[in-house]
């Protein structure tokens, strides 16, 4: 069940005014945002993207695809079917972001999950990306580690690197790409307190991604905290889409984040166009991702 929108007028209105700030930066419709499959690599020409901008593709359920200057970054997108609620990426898509042919997109140098749940993470795709990209990095949590080793009893390289999961941060260096992780708690720790989950911050030939997995506000002080949030600046947060839900939410994220561009994230593959109109209705310029292969670019300042 979707937690309905709860929120007074005066608040509405303070939203309004607070989130203007993000409603600019990005650049979505026209000739750069590509709804249709990246499989279909004949049938789309896309427009010519400033190299600097930070161009972004929605690969299900929390992965999103990044790429700015040639770097090329995949959070949590790298997964298969779970349950009919959570949209996965299929294998032709796969194939190409572990081959390196996603298109308008160059080969990957970083992939991360937040934690090994089966809407974020496959330890068969994460074996096929190291084995076929020997100077790629993998990283998660030391339960992602574990699950990739325990998929092949090849040798996998110096890429496999687990992030600790003692509350320090953690911090790695690969082409342009400076990734921080920590220990961030999964949402419902009565549930799952037994997972590990990650919280990044990264930045990618200048643009600064947060990606915080499945969490809620209960749990990320101690995370954002340890990353310097809310001092750091974010230009691209992608959050799960409950964070954005209850009333005090707006408040908490210009305080914690003020990001200049929100992406809601795991919307189950049926969730309401009047849902989102809603969430654009509280966010103005939030992109909800919910169509696979979808596109945009974030041009910062
Ligand atoms: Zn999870």
């Amino acid at each position: 069940m979707i937690p309905p929108i709860k929120i007074s007028l005066a608040k509405f209105f303070l939203l309004l005014l607070t989130s203007s700030l993000w409603s600019c930066r990005l650049h979505t419709g026209g000739e750069a945002k590509v709804t249709s499959p990246a499989i279909d690599a004949t049938s789309t020409a896309l427009a010519p993207v400033s190299e600097k901008a930070l161009r972004m593709s929605y690969i299900g359920n929390m992965g999103v695809l990044f790429e700015s200057d040639t770097s090329t970054l995949l959070i949590d997108g790298l997964h298969e079917f779970y349950r009919p609620t959570y949209a996965f990426p299929d294998p032709a898509t796969v194939a190409q972001l572990i081959e390196g042919n996603y298109l308008g997109f160059s080969s990957l140098e970083a992939v991360l999950f937040t934690h090994p749940h089966r809407d974020h993470f496959s330890a068969t795709y994460s074996r096929d990306f190291l084995q076929q990209n020997p100077s790629g990095m993998l990283l998660g949590p030391p339960q992602v580690v574990e699950e990739v080793k325990a998929a092949t009893a090849e040798e996998l390289g110096v890429g496999l690197q687990a992030v600790g999961y003692d509350g320090g941060v953690a911090h790695f260096l690969q082409a342009q790409i400076s990734i921080k992780g920590v220990r961030c708690e999964h949402v419902n720790p009565n549930r799952h307190s037994a997972i590990q989950n990650i919280a990044y911050l990264i930045d990618l030939a200048g643009h600064s991604i947060l990606h915080i997995g499945d969490t809620n506000w209960e749990q990320v002080s101690p995370a954002f905290e340890a990353l310097g949030l809310p001092e750091k600046k974010v230009d691209v947060a992608v959050l799960p889409y409950w964070m954005l839900l209850s009333d005090d939410s707006a408040q908490l994220i210009k305080q914690w984040i003020a990001p200049r561009q929100l992406v809601a994230t795991h919307l189950p593959p049926d969730y309401r166009v009047a849902d989102q109109e809603a969430l654009r209705k509280r966010f103005p310029g939030v992109v909800p991702l919910v169509e696979i292969g979808e596109r945009f670019d974030y041009h910062g300042q």
